[in-house]
């Protein structure tokens, strides 16, 4: 039996007052992790706080050097929006290769990174590109953010409005996707920012992280060959059914050179 109390507010100030108003209160956004988990009864909210009436929370703006996606926006909206695919055509790629059609008109960036799934997509971009994340209560910088295996800097009661990506002067997104649900078995986001070159790696690790070596290779020339002969160590990565942690070292190797490649 699911007993559980259901709400769907109509303002960001009623939703953190729904979520802070009981005890096991869990938001919904598009449901594609949290209803599984519910129905495996692996979770046992109180509340369900339906966050589907936020409309301030859904869409895209672009303004100067900057794209702002709100938290409800659906991995759909983000791979076929054209600000996007203009101003950072590596998230609209990224975005277009999550899941399934269903996943992607259901799932949103904000459920996305408050999961940090760690075979995740958008956690790369978010490292990569240096975003912030906006909450009903401040900003966070990505490198604050993801903190482990399905781990974020959120606190309790704290509601994620949306993401701010800085526009890169290259980036680009490759992934090997585990060929049933595609996911990352690992995937490799490369940007060329005003503060130098990042590369974030998801999927290989518990969470998302920087891979310094190729960041340093790239800093100084950004040509896919100056990654092609740096290795990722095996030590602490993830090793499961799909892959071996040896395994998904040396894809790093593999999808940072396409990624680079890709970013041109
Ligand atoms: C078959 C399948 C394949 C998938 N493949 C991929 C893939 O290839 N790549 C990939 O990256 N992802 C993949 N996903 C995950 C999917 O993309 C969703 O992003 C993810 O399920 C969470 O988004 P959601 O909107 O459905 O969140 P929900 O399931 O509604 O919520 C997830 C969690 O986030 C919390 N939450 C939601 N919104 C907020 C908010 N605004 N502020 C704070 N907390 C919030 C919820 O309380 C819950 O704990 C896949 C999922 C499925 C089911």
């Amino acid at each position: 039996m699911y007993d559980f109390n259901y709400q769907r507010p109509s303002s960001v100030a009623d939703a953190v007052k729904a979520l802070k108003g009981s005890d096991e209160a869990k938001l919904v956004a598009g449901g594609m992790t949290l209803i599984p988990t519910l129905k495996q009864r692996l979770a046992k909210p109180s509340a369900l706080v339906d966050l589907g009436a936020l409309k301030d929370l859904v869409g895209i703006k672009v303004s100067g050097g900057t794209v702002t996606i709100g938290a409800m926006t659906t991995h759909f909206a983000v791979s076929t929006s054209a600000d996007v695919k203009k101003a950072i055509p590596a998230l609209s790629h990224l975005a277009s290769h999550i899941g399934d059609p269903a996943v992607r008109n259901r799932g949103t960036i904000g459920g996305s990174i408050s999961n940090n799934d760690p075979a995740a997509d958008y956690p790369s971009a978010l490292v990569a590109l240096g975003a912030t994340v906006q909450t009903n209560e401040r900003q966070i910088a990505a490198d604050d953010f993801f903190k482990g295996l399905f781990e974020t800097a959120l606190e309790d009661g704290e509601l994620i409005t949306g993401i701010t990506f800085p526009k890169a002067d290259k980036a680009g997104y490759m992934k090997f996707p585990n060929p049933a649900s595609r996911y990352a078995m690992v995937g490799v986001f490369v940007a060329k920012t005003k503060a130098g070159a990042r590369v974030a790696v998801t999927g290989a690790g518990p969470s998302v992280f920087h891979q310094k070596d190729m960041e340093a290779a790239l800093g100084k020339s950004w040509a896919a060959d100056a990654v092609a002969n740096i290795k990722q160590k095996a030590d602490g990565l993830n090793s499961d059914i799909h892959a071996s942690s040896e395994y998904r070292a040396h894809l790093v190797t593999v999808m940072a050179k396409r990624a680079v490649a890709a970013a041109g």
